[in-house]
Parts: structure tokens; C-alpha cells; sequence
């Protein structure tokens, strides 16, 4: 994925699972972790960090 206000290709450097989502929607949460597993993405240009859902990828 590409930062938002710099368009360079974001790092990959984290993947976490956010257990509050997978109470709230439950159809996404992952039947392993009990919670949805999530990617953390930082610019190195900018600092920007971004978190999405690994399943979008
Ligand atoms: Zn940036």
C-alpha cells in the first residue's frame, strides 16, 4: 500500500490482532485468534502509520 500523503510505498512492519473488532463483528474475526488480524503499515518518508485488515490485501 502506498501512503496517503506521500505515495510512497508503505512498510509492512507489524501485523496485530484487534480483539475489539472481532466482538463487534464477529463474521470477521479469525475462528484462531478470536479477533481480527490486522496489518500495520509505516511511511518511511513521512512517519505515517496505517492499520488495515490483512484480509484486504
Ligand atoms: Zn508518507
Amino acid at each position: 500500500m502506498k501512503c496517503e500523503d506521500c505515495g510512497v510505498e508503505m512498510n509492512h512492519h507489524a501485523d496485530k490482532i484487534d480483539y475489539n473488532a472481532g466482538l463487534d463483528d464477529p463474521d470477521r474475526a479469525d475462528p484462531v485468534y478470536g479477533g481480527v488480524l490486522e496489518e500495520a503499515h509505516t511511511c518511511p518518508a513521512c512517519g505515517r502509520t496505517e492499520v488495515r485488515a490483512a484480509a484486504e490485501s
